[in-house]
């Protein structure tokens, strides 16, 4: 893997926001803290979720436009193009197949875009304690209980 290609998709990604140092994903936590929610990390669910509320027995992934093939903001660096098609189809693959496992262990699954946050992390964060208030369910396909 190169770095040098790994660096100039990271300035890629960067570019929109300026002077912020800080991770999308630390900053929808806070937001989500916020809205009251309580949430857990370092867990040892398939995907090594970034946020889990136990309570809703939810799972929030924030998912990196790069990384994750964000169907906007993906530009493929131009050297080694095939490599990363690859490397970012399976990235995908194993993304839908985490949502599958956790489906099935019972836990129902939010994936965030980084850009959603990088846009308007408050409007994020509502959208997501939104969702969890209304029984919403994420991309799996279980009907969740009523309360
Ligand atoms: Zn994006």
């Amino acid at each position: 893997m190169s770095d040098v290609l790994t660096a100039r998709q990271r300035s890629l990604c960067m570019s929109r926001i300026r002077g912020g140092n800080t991770k999308p994903e630390l900053t929808l936590r806070k937001a989500l803290w916020a809205c009251g929610l309580r949430y857990r990390l370092k867990s040892r669910l398939p995907g090594t979720p970034d946020i889990v509320l136990p309570s809703r027995k939810a799972i929030v992934f924030v998912d990196g436009c790069f990384w994750h093939a964000c169907p906007t903001h993906l530009t493929l660096p131009r050297t080694n193009s095939q490599f990363w098609r690859d490397k970012l189809r399976k990235n995908v693959e194993r993304d839908r197949r985490v949502d599958r496992e956790l489906a099935i262990l019972g836990w129902r699954v939010i994936r965030v875009w980084e850009h959603d946050i990088r846009r308007d992390v408050r409007r994020t964060a509502v959208r997501v304690c939104k969702r969890l208030d209304s029984g919403e369910k994420g991309r799996e396909q279980r009907k969740s209980r009523a309360r």
